[in-house]
């Protein structure tokens, strides 16, 4: 005789053991083979499930760390929260990171110094690749001059290349300035102010080296090398109020590069310094030789700092021979580009010139400039005049004290301001248009 089995749905599995608060009679009901219900939420399953939760965060972030180092320096808040976020730690870390890195009486060069957060979360961050952003100078190459004036040579850090850039701390005032309204058409003028005390300038590069090769600079030689990040700027101010043990009252991008350039980390660096490190908006100085419609781009940033045009010249032919990149730039089209941007911004515009002997140093050219200048600016125009700084191996000449004080008093005899730049730090090669990033 066969033996037939039995049909499948006729075997049963041992019988489930039912929930005691199951309100059904059959033996297979459902509510046996439910998970249990989840705990309720006591006080230590939470805290079980914030350090899951960290855990992962800080599993996953680890598995995210790439081989270059992210710098906490220039994070807005909002990305200083985000980047903490995923430790999920309480608010009031983002503060605690914030002091850390900014208030000069807390302010710590390395995360593992952090010592207002938890060790496990300076760990944390440690592991996941991240850094202040602060970095020291090269001491071997850094020097102080007998006027105060000090520049410092920093190495870019983004672990793969290896340029050179530099910062210079000017204390007090680097200019006279001159006032029209006291000057005269005789040629002289008179100084209205002299040194102002306890200012600290701090002079930064955006980029290392510059493509713009102008002809008097020594940086321009050089070429372009690499752009700077934001947090590469901010440590340049940082790094000079800690070697000057004082706060920083003014910062301009006159040091390596074009800032139009690498506009993005420029302005994040222009915010951070000033929301973050405390320096008023117009205490900020931006210096562009001109790039063809960066700056209608950089007023739409709505910064409150000066605007600092390098003319160099009052006609394109003289321009284009001091600065190459000027031949795509006609003159007339950079100075209605400056009226605009003083009109969308309500900031003015200043500009530089460099004064370079039987180049652009002449009477007539003053003159000229003069004109030019008050026709687009009327008695709001100013002009930082700039005489030559010997660079080796660049064939210029600087003009004479008196070529150089009638040229200002042409300038003023035309209606317009102008500040002589006083000459600092060129002992140490850190005046204007000598910073090569020169490492000893
Ligand atoms: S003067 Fe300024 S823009 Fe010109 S080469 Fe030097 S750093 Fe560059």
């Amino acid at each position: 005789m066969r033996y037939r089995s039995p049909p499948s749905s006729s075997v049963r599995s041992p019988p489930a053991r039912r929930s005691p608060s199951c309100p059904h009679r059959d033996e297979l009901c459902r509510c046996a083979q439910r998970p249990p219900p989840p705990p309720t939420a006591t006080k230590k399953v939470k805290k079980q499930q914030v350090l899951a939760l960290t855990n992962a965060a800080v599993r996953d972030a680890r598995g995210m760390a790439t081989a270059r180092a992210q710098a906490l320096l220039a994070l807005t808040k909002h990305e200083l929260a985000n980047a903490l976020q995923r430790y999920a730690v309480p608010r009031y870390r983002v503060e605690q990171v914030h002091t850390s890195l900014y208030n000069p009486k807390a302010r710590v060069e390395d995360v593992a110094h952090m010592t207002l957060i938890p060790l496990a979360l300076r760990e944390a961050l440690i592991g996941d690749g991240y850094v202040t952003g602060r970095v020291k100078p090269l001491e071997s190459a850094s020097t102080l001059a007998s006027d105060g004036t000090g520049k410092m040579v920093f190495v870019t850090g983004d672990g793969l290349k290896t340029n050179t850039y530099e910062a210079v701390g000017i204390p007090d005032a680097s200019c006279f300035v001159a006032d029209s309204s006291s000057g005269g058409r005789d040629g002289n003028f008179t100084s209205v102010r002299g040194w102002e005390k306890n200012r600290l300038t701090a002079c930064v590069s955006s980029q290392s080296g510059c493509a713009m090769k102008c002809s008097f600079c020594a940086t321009g030689k050089l070429g372009f090398k690499q752009n700077l990040s934001a947090a590469e700027i901010v440590n340049q101010v940082l790094a000079l109020e800690d070697a000057y043990a004082k706060r920083v009252s003014n910062v301009v991008f006159m040091g390596m590069g074009e800032p139009m350039l690498n506009m993005n980390e420029v302005v994040k660096a222009i915010r951070t310094l000033n929301e973050d490190v405390g320096i008023g908006g117009r205490s900020i100085t931006v210096s562009t030789v001109g790039i063809p419609n960066a700056m209608a781009k950089f007023a739409k940033h709505k910064l409150q700092c000066t605007l600092a045009v390098s003319l160099h010249a009052p006609d394109q032919v003289t321009r284009e021979k001091i600065v190459p990149s000027a031949k795509y730039y006609p003159i007339e089209q950079l100075i209605e580009d400056s009226k605009s941007y003083f009109k969308e911004t309500g900031r003015r515009v200043t500009f530089e010139y460099t004064l370079l002997a039987g180049v652009n140093d002449s009477v007539y050219q003053a003159r000229s400039l003069g004109r030019m200048l008050k026709r687009a600016f009327g008695s709001g125009a100013h002009v930082n005049v700039i005489p030559w700084n010997n660079v080796d191996g660049i064939n210029h000449t600087r003009p004479s004290g008196n070529v150089i004080h009638k040229f200002c008093g042409a300038l003023a005899a035309e209606g317009v301001n102008q500040s002589i730049r006083r000459t600092r730090g060129l002992e140490s090669n850190a005046a204007c248009g000598q910073l090569a990033g020169q490492r000893a």
